[in-house]
C-alpha cells in the first residue's frame, strides 16, 4: 500500500494504526500539498455490499458536520476495490494512549476534555448522526491538549453479526450500551452512556467493566453495577461521580436527555465540584412537548387580536386595508369609516410601498395594486382581484412538498406593485407534493429501514420497541400501511421487536459456552453460575448440560446455570464413553443409544433411568466414523459424532 496513489491524488506514506474495520495511513494530498489520513476499510468488509453501501452513507453523513472538535471528513473514494475515506490529520495522540501512559487524568483536564467530545456529540446529534463507537480509540487529542472526535457514525455500517464475527471490532464492547450489547436498537443514548464509560475512564484510569472475554464484559453491562468513579479515585468529587453515573444508568430512560444537559452539568462542576445539582430522575420529554402548543396558541390570540377588524381569519390586516380601496364608492359605509380605511391604506402604502405607488393605485382607474395571493387557493386569488377589477390567470401547475395542495406557490406581478387591469396577474398552484407508495417494512430487519424509505423518498420516524415472537430487531408494524399513497418526504414510525416475552428453552449443550453466552444476550436470557468439570465426552469449553431442560417454556430474564467441561479426560475410560445428560424431573425414562456405522444401525445401549443418573455413562466403541443417536423415551434427544481412532 506505501507509495500507492488513490483518487490520482493521494499518496499513502505510512501505516499509522488499524482498527477492527480498516487500516489508517498518513498520505500527502498532491493537490492541495497537505498531510492527510486515509482509512481503507479492510477487504473481509468489501464483499458485504450492503456493507460498503451503509459505510459510503454514513461517512458522507459525517462529512457533513463541521465543527473544531469533529475530525473533518475531505473525500470518500473506490478505487479497485480498495475503499476509503479521506479525514483531516490529527498529529497527537488518542484518548486511550494518554491514559495508558499517565493513568487517571486529573479532574480539571478531564472536565475540559470531556466538555470538547460532548460538544462534538451535541453538534452530531443535532445533525441527527449518532456516533455508535464512542471510545477513548477514536478520540484524538492534538499537542495543545484539543480534542478531535473521529469515525462518526461509521459503526452503524457494522451488523450486529459482523460485531460477533471479528475478533477486533469487539474491541469496543467496554464501551457499549446494554441496549447495543443486546443488538437492540441504538440512538443518541447510546452515544451517552458510551462517552459516561470514557468519562469514568479518564477519571480512574480503569475501564468499569472488564472480563475475560468480550462476552463477559457485555453481560457485565447488562448485569452489574460500576463502583463508583470516587471509590477508585477519591479525587473525583461528588458532582462528577453524579455525572458519570448519570450518563451509564442501564435504563435509556434515567440517562441524560441531551448532550447539551451534560455540558451544563460539566461546566457547574467546575464551579460545584461537590454541588447536588444532577437531577436524578430524568426531565420528561412530554412536558418539553406541551410548551410548543402553548407558545402556537399565544401568537393565534396575537394575530386574531390584531387583524379583529379583517373578516377572513387568513387576510392579514395590511392587505385588508389596501383592498378596501376600491370598494369605497360603492359600499354604504358612512364617510368617517371611508375616510379612515383610506387613511389607512394611505399610511400602509406609504409604509409597504412608497407613496408613489400608493398614491398611483389610489388615482388611477387603469391600475390597480396587486394583493398577496401567495397561500390563497384559486378561487380566494380570483375573488380579491375581482374586487380589484384584475385578472387571474394560471400559467404553471407544479408539485411542491411544503405548500398544500391547491394553493397559489408565486405570482407575478409581486405584492404591493402596480398593475395595468388588462394585465392579468399570473400565478403558479401547487398540486401538493410527490406521491409515493409506502413500502412493506414488516418482517425487515430495522437496520435496513432507514435505506429502503429512502430509496421511496419516505423518512424514518419514531421507532419504538416491543416483544413478540419475532426476533429481535424485526420490524413488526408500521404507522402507514404498505401500498398507501402518502407525500414524498413523509415520516413512518415503526415498531421493532424485542423478541419473544415467553419462548423455548434451546439445548446449548454440546455447543460452545461463549456461543451460548452471545446467544443468551441476544434472546434476553441471564448466564447464572457457570461450573467446570472435565468430561470424556465434551471437549473444552462445550456445554456439558444446563439447568433448565430445553424445550421448557421460559421467560424472558430467566437465569440458567451450566456445566461446562474443563476438558477432555482421555487419560482414563477407554473405550470412549458417551457422556449423557438426561432431563430434570423424571422418575422414569427409557434411554436407548444407538450406533450408525457405515450406514448399519445397532442398538448399543437399553436401559431406564431417573434423572439422578445424570449424566448417564455409556461406554462406546466403533471404527472411523460413528454416529452415536440417544433417544429418551422414544425420542430423539442429542446425536453425537465420534471418530475412532
Ligand atoms: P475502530 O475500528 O473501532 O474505530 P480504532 O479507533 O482503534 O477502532 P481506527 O479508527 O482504524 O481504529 O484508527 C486506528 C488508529 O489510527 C487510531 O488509534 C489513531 O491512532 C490513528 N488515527 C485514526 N484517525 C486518525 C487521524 N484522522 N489522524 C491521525 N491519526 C489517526
Ligand atoms: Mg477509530
Amino acid at each position: 500500500m506505501i507509495g500507492k496513489v488513490l483518487g490520482n491524488r493521494y499518496e499513502i506514506i505510512e501505516k499509522i494504526g488499524g482498527g477492527g474495520m480498516a487500516l489508517v495511513y498518513k498520505a500527502k494530498c498532491r493537490l492541495l500539498n497537505r498531510f492527510v489520513a486515509v482509512k481503507i476499510l479492510r477487504s473481509e468488509f468489501i464483499e458485504d455490499e450492503e456493507f460498503v453501501k451503509k459505510f459510503k452513507r454514513e461517512s458522507q453523513a459525517a462529512a457533513s458536520l463541521s465543527h473544531p472538535n469533529i475530525v473533518g471528513i475531505y473525500d470518500v473514494g473506490m478505487e479497485d476495490d480498495i475503499y476509503y475515506i479521506v479525514m483531516e490529520y490529527i498529529k497527537g495522540q488518542t484518548l486511550k494512549e494518554l491514559i495508558k501512559q499517565k493513568g487517571a487524568l486529573g479532574v480539571d483536564f478531564a472536565t475540559n476534555i470531556a466538555i470538547q467530545i460532548s460538544s462534538a456529540l451535541e453538534h452530531a446529534h443535532r445533525n441527527h448522526i449518532v456516533h455508535r463507537d464512542i471510545k477513548s480509540h477514536n478520540i484524538m487529542i492534538k499537542e495543545d491538549n484539543s480534542v478531535k472526535v473521529t469515525d462518526f457514525g461509521i459503526a452503524r455500517a457494522v451488523s450486529s453479526s459482523t460485531i460477533t464475527n471479528t475478533g477486533n471490532v469487539i474491541g469496543s464492547v467496554h464501551y457499549f450500551s446494554p441496549e447495543q450489547a443486546r443488538g437492540g436498537y441504538t440512538d443518541e443514548k447510546s452515544d451517552i452512556y458510551s462517552l459516561g464509560i470514557v468519562m469514568y475512564e479518564m477519571l480512574t484510569g480503569r475501564l468499569p467493566f472488564e472480563g475475560e472475554s468480550p462476552i463477559a464484559v457485555a453481560l457485565k453491562h447488562l448485569q452489574d453495577e460500576a463502583i463508583k468513579p470516587s471509590a477508585i479515585n477519591p479525587r473525583i468529587p461528588k458532582s462528577l461521580d453524579d455525572i458519570i453515573l448519570k450518563c451509564m444508568d442501564k435504563d435509556v430512560n434515567n440517562r441524560y436527555s441531551s448532550m447539551s444537559e451534560i455540558i451544563s452539568d460539566l461546566r457547574q462542576s467546575f464551579v460545584m465540584p461537590n454541588g447536588d445539582f444532577v437531577k436524578k430522575t430524568r426531565f420528561n420529554d412530554e412536558s418539553t412537548r406541551v410548551i410548543k402548543p402553548i407558545k402556537l396558541d399565544e401568537n393565534i390570540e396575537d394575530i386574531s387580536f390584531r387583524s379583529k377588524a379583517a373578516a377572513p381569519p387568513e387576510t392579514r390586516t395590511d392587505d385588508a386595508a389596501v383592498t378596501e380601496l376600491p370598494e369605497k364608492p360603492s359600499k354604504k359605509r358612512n364617510t368617517k369609516m371611508t375616510v379612515l380605511a383610506v387613511l389607512g391604506g394611505l399610511i400602509l402604502a406609504l409604509a409597504v410601498g412608497g407613496i408613489v405607488l400608493g398614491l398611483v393605485s389610489f388615482f388611477s382607474v387603469k391600475e390597480a395594486v396587486v394583493p398577496e395571493l401567495v397561500n390563497l387557493t384559486e378561487e380566494q386569488a380570483r375573488h380579491k382581484l375581482d374586487e380589484l377589477g384584475l385578472e387571474l390567470e394560471v400559467t404553471d401547475r407544479v408539485t411542491n412538498s411544503e405548500v398544500p395542495e391547491g394553493l397559489i406557490i408565486m405570482q407575478d406581478p409581486k405584492p404591493n406593485q402596480k398593475n395595468k387591469v388588462t394585465n392579468p396577474v399570473k400565478v403558479t398552484i401547487s398540486e401538493g407534493a410527490l406521491k409515493v407508495k409506502v413500502p412493506n417494512l414488516i418482517g425487515e430487519s430495522y437496520e435496513k429501514v432507514d435505506l429502503i424509505l429512502e430509496k421511496y423518498g419516505l423518512e424514518e420516524g419514531e421507532l419504538e420497541q416491543e416483544t413478540s415472537d419475532y426476533p429481535n430487531g424485526i420490524v413488526i408494524r408500521q404507522s402507514v400501511e404498505a401500498g398507501t399513497e402518502v407525500d414524498e418526504g413523509t415520516k413512518i414510525d415503526y415498531v421493532i421487536s424485542m423478541g419473544p416475552q415467553r419462548f423455548l428453552m434451546p439445548n446449548y449443550v454440546g455447543q460452545n459456552i461463549d456461543d451460548v453466552s452471545m446467544d443468551l444476550i441476544a434472546k434476553d436470557l441471564i448466564r447464572g453460575e457457570v461450573t467446570y468439570e472435565s468430561s470424556s465426552v465434551y471437549e473444552k469449553n462445550t456445554v456439558i448440560s444446563q439447568n433448565i431442560t430445553p424445550g421448557t417454556e421460559v421467560n424472558r430474564k430467566s437465569v440458567i446455570d451450566f456445566v461446562v467441561s474443563s476438558g477432555k479426560d482421555t487419560s482414563k475410560k477407554v473405550p470412549p464413553v458417551l457422556s449423557i445428560p438426561l432431563p430434570k424431573d423424571r422418575d422414569s425414562m427409557r434411554v436407548t443409544v444407538q450406533k450408525i456405522q457405515n450406514s448399519v444401525i445397532e442398538t448399543v445401549y437399553e436401559g431406564t433411568h431417573s434423572s439422578a443418573d445424570s449424566p448417564l455413562e455409556v461406554p462406546v466403541s466403533g471404527q472411523g466414523k460413528v454416529t452415536f443417536e440417544i433417544y429418551i423415551d422414544g425420542v430423539l434427544n442429542e446425536t453425537v459424532e465420534h471418530e475412532f481412532k
